[in-house]
């Protein structure tokens, strides 16, 4: 664990202020990314070519969900497919699932996934592309028809899916890719978030969910559209892992939650890119929380997340991918200047980002830390600093806020 104390990736160095972006209060971001779910159906049973049954999933499934999202704590982010399989709305009605079934896991997810996950539509129906003209299903994948399309033709169908999700009140700020929808024309995808974005909710930031890397020492996110005269900003969040690591459990396997952190905390993808100091998001499925009925692969997530918790604990923080995505961005755009007194630096950036985190090194005891004039607490130690505060330590002074606009943050010293 000693390459996470003197981590050698840092957000951004700002050499000429004696200052460096920090994770948000000091602490590894740390996602997961969950795909597919739908109300009714097993993604599994689809996708496999029906040969992985059953081809339904209890709607209980959401509240043993929630239920362990509570318990551990996690954050990321939930995908909910639009028209799934092609057999209906969300916002409407789906083709052998009762309407009773679909307003509870869709009030479900809202109440309760909703406030620690970011939602995100994952195209439209993870199955056969949809003409939006006809209403009728084309005769290839989604991540087939995806190929040959431009940024003209890929905004309506992003903005149809957050539409969907927008009518019944989940807004969402992302979208993931269903299969890997949009590889190969990702600037065009990429662009057509943001118009799409755009169009639904009038934002000029949004993320995505596409790639996955399972063998660099880190994996930030990437900035596929970034524009900070106009503030804009597209991010892509890609995962650690190239694998589920409970895939196997689709088809009555077990999962791994070893390839991602072992019960001695001595090895796994988590363990090698958080010992390498960087933010980790990494993914699953809603076929695997299932495993067929025996929910093993959503014990094993939990068993992930108490090893974690065991080995990492306050070293990391479950993020939204959103806030990730964000601060991504934002540590990226931010201008620094010298302030119009001899302390102060000034900071100005598009994105507004909570738990901005800035340290600077510490030449006099401070006394007081301000933002525009308004005072931060001082954390009296790591466990206590958080929004709004600031901590010194190791000749380092430490400020947390929600960075907005243009501020000015000021070091008072004795
Ligand atoms: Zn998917």
């Amino acid at each position: 664990m000693s390459h996470a104390d003197h981590a050698d990736y840092c957000w951004r160095e700002l050499p000429e202020y004696g200052a460096r972006i920090e994770h948000p209060r000091l602490r590894q971001p740390i996602s997961l990314i969950i795909d597919d779910p739908m109300p009714g159906y097993n993604p599994a049973y689809f996708h496999s070519g029906f040969r992985f049954g059953p081809a339904r999933i209890p709607v209980s499934l959401v509240d043993e969900f929630a239920d362990m999202i509570e318990r551990t704590g996690i954050r990321g982010k939930f995908s909910i497919v639009p028209y799934p399989i092609g057999l209906g709305r969300v916002d409407r009605a789906i083709e052998g699932v009762s309407d009773v079934e679909r307003r509870y896991f869709l009030d479900e997810i809202r109440d309760r996934i909703a406030p620690h996950m970011d939602i995100t539509p994952e195209a439209l129906t993870h199955w056969n592309a949809l003409d939006l003209k006809t209403g009728q299903l084309l005769p290839y994948w989604e991540h087939v028809w995806s190929r040959s399309q431009t940024t003209e033709t890929l905004i309506p169908y992003i903005t149809l899916g957050l539409e969907i999700l927008n009518n019944v009140d989940i807004p969402c700020r992302g979208v993931t890719s269903p299969w890997d929808f949009g590889d190969g024309v990702e600037d065009a995808y990429a662009t057509a978030i943001l118009e799409a974005q755009r169009a639904v909710y009038g934002r000029t930031f949004a993320w995505y969910f596409l790639q996955m890397d399972g063998s660099s020492p880190s994996v930030p996110p990437r900035l596929s559209v970034f524009d900070p005269a106009k503030g804009e900003a597209v991010v892509s969040v890609v995962t650690c892992d190239s694998n589920d690591f409970g895939a196997a459990v689709w088809g009555g396997g077990r999962p791994n939650p070893d390839a991602l952190i072992s019960a001695d905390g001595q090895s796994g993808r988590l363990v090698e890119t958080l010992r390498n100091g960087g933010s980790s998001a990494f993914h699953s499925h809603w076929q695997t929380m299932f495993s067929q009925g025996t929910y093993s692969g959503m014990n094993a997530l939990e068993l992930v997340a108490q090893r974690l918790e065991t080995y990492f604990g306050p070293r990391i923080a479950w993020t939204g991918c959103d806030d990730l995505a964000r601060y991504t961005a934002t540590a990226a755009a931010v201008q620094l200047s010298a302030g119009s007194d001899s302390t102060g630096l000034r900071l100005s950036t598009p994105f507004a980002c909570p738990r901005f985190t800035l340290s600077q090194a510490e030449s006099h005891p401070v006394r007081d830390v301000h933002v525009d004039g308004k005072p931060l607490t001082r954390a009296a130690s790591r466990a206590m600093f958080d929004q709004d505060s600031y901590l010194v330590e190791n000749g380092r002074i430490y400020a947390c806020w929600t960075l907005e606009g243009e501020q000015t943050l000021s070091v008072e010293t004795a």
